[in-house]
C-alpha cells in the first residue's frame, strides 16, 4: 500500500569522531523515503531549492518513490543542517539550521497522494505537517515524528497535530522534553495523554521501546555494530523501516506493529554504518532479512523452569 511522508529534503553537513562531510544528502524525509522504498512503494512531499544536485533527486527516483510532490522553488536555497557527534554518538548538537526554502513552503499534495492509507508527518516544521493531514482523506495510520528545535520552537503548533496522530516515534530525549518528564516510561504515558495512541521512544543503540494503547510496552534491541560511523538519519530511517513494512503488511495489529518495530531498528543499523544515505542506498532485501534474523536469534530465551 501507498506510503505518503512529508518532511525535510536536506544538505547537511556533519562531524563526527571519524570524519566530517559538506554539503551531503539528508534530511527526514530522504532518510525515511529511502529505508521504506525497500519495502513498499512512497509517495513523497517536501521542497528543495535549485542548488539542490540533480543526481539526488536521480538517487530517490531510482528507487521509484514518487517525486511529484517534490517542488523545486527557482533562486530558492535548499534546507541546510549542521550538526556534530562528539563521543556520545545517541546524541546530535546541532550547530546551524537553516530552513531557506522550507519557510514559505505551504504544500499542495497531488491528488493521488490523497488517498495514501500510511502517512508519515517526518520531522518539520508542525504547521507543514498538519496541512498535509488536512489533505488526506481516510488514512488507516498516520505516524508523526520531531525534535528539540520544534518542541521549544513551536510547541503549541505541535500539540495540535499531536492530538490527530496515531503513532509518535521520537528519541528518549525528546521524549523527555516533551513530556517534561525525565523517566522515559512515565514519559511515554504523558504523551499519550496529549492524545497519541502509541509512542515509539527510540533510544539509540539501546534499541527501541513501544507503548501500545492498552498500556503494553515491547522491546527492540539496535542490532549490535562494531562500529558507528555517523548516526545522522537513524531515527527517520527506522521510522522509514516501521511504516515500511506496516504499509508492506498493509494492516496495523499487533503483530505486525512488533515487526516493524524491529525492522525499523534493523534498517536503522545500516544507515549509520556511513554518511549520508550512502550505506542504505545499497542494502538488499536479503541484508534486511539477515539482520532481522539476527535479531530474533539475539532475544530469544527459553521460559525458566524453577521448583
Ligand atoms: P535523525 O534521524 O533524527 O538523525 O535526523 C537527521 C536529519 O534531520 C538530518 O538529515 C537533518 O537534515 C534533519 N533535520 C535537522 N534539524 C531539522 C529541523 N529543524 N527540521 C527538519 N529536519 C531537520
Amino acid at each position: 500500500m501507498s506510503l505518503l511522508v512529508v518532511g525535510s529534503v536536506a544538505l547537511d553537513s556533519i562531524q563526527t569522531p571519524f570524519g566530517q562531510r559538506e554539503d551531503a544528502l539528508g534530511g527526514s524525509a530522504v532518510y525515511f523515503s529511502t529505508a521504506a522504498s525497500l519495502l513498499t512503494h512512497v509517495q513523497l512531499v517536501a521542497v528543495i531549492g535549485d542548488d539542490f544536485p540533480e543526481a539526488h533527486v536521480k538517487l530517490l527516483e531510482s528507487r521509484r518513490i514518487d517525486t511529484s510532490g517534490l517542488v523545486k522553488v527557482a533562486g530558492g536555497k535548499t534546507f541546510r543542517w549542521r550538526g556534530r557527534y562528539g563521543a556520545n554518538l545517541n546524541e546530535a548538537e546541532t550547530l546551524d539550521t537553516q530552513l531557506n526554502v522550507f519557510a514559505d513552503f505551504a504544500p499542495t499534495l497531488p491528488e493521488n497522494f490523497r488517498d495514501a492509507p500510511f502517512v508519515f508527518l517526518g520531522n518539520i516544521h508542525p504547521s507543514l505537517q498538519a496541512r498535509v493531514l488536512d489533505q488526506v482523506r481516510a488514512p488507516k495510520l498516520v505516524a508523526m515524528d520531531t525534535m528539540n528545535f520544534w518542541i521549544q520552537g513551536e510547541r503549541a503548533a505541535l500539540l495540535e497535530v499531536l492530538k490527530r496522530v496515531d503513532v509518535l516515534t521520537v528519541n528518549d530525549g525528546e521524549a523527555r522534553l516533551l513530556a517534561q518528564e525525565p523517566n522515559v516510561v512515565k514519559a511515554a504515558r504523558a504523551i499519550q495523554r496529549m492524545g497519541v495512541k502509541q509512542v515509539v521512544v527510540k533510544r539509540g543503540e539501546y534499541g527501541a521501546l513501544f507503548f501500545d494503547e492498552h498500556a503494553h510496552v515491547f522491546w527492540a534491541p539496535a542490532y549490535p555494530l562494531e562500529s558507528v560511523f555517523d548516526p545522522t538519519g537513524a531515527g527517520d530511517t527506522f521510522a522509514g523501516g516501521f511504516m515500511g513494512y506496516l504499509a508492506r503488511q498493509g494492516r496495523v495489529d499487533p503483530r505486525s506493529l512488533r515487526q516493524a518495530i524491529v525492522m525499523g531498528s534493523v534498517m536503522a543499523s545500516f544507515t549509520v554504518e556511513e554518511f549520508s544515505v550512502d550505506r542504505l542506498a545499497t542494502v538488499t532485501a536479503a541484508d534486511l532479512r539477515n539482520r532481522y534474523d539476527t535479531v530474533q536469534r539475539l532475544t530469544a530465551f527459553e521460559p525458566v523452569e524453577l521448583a
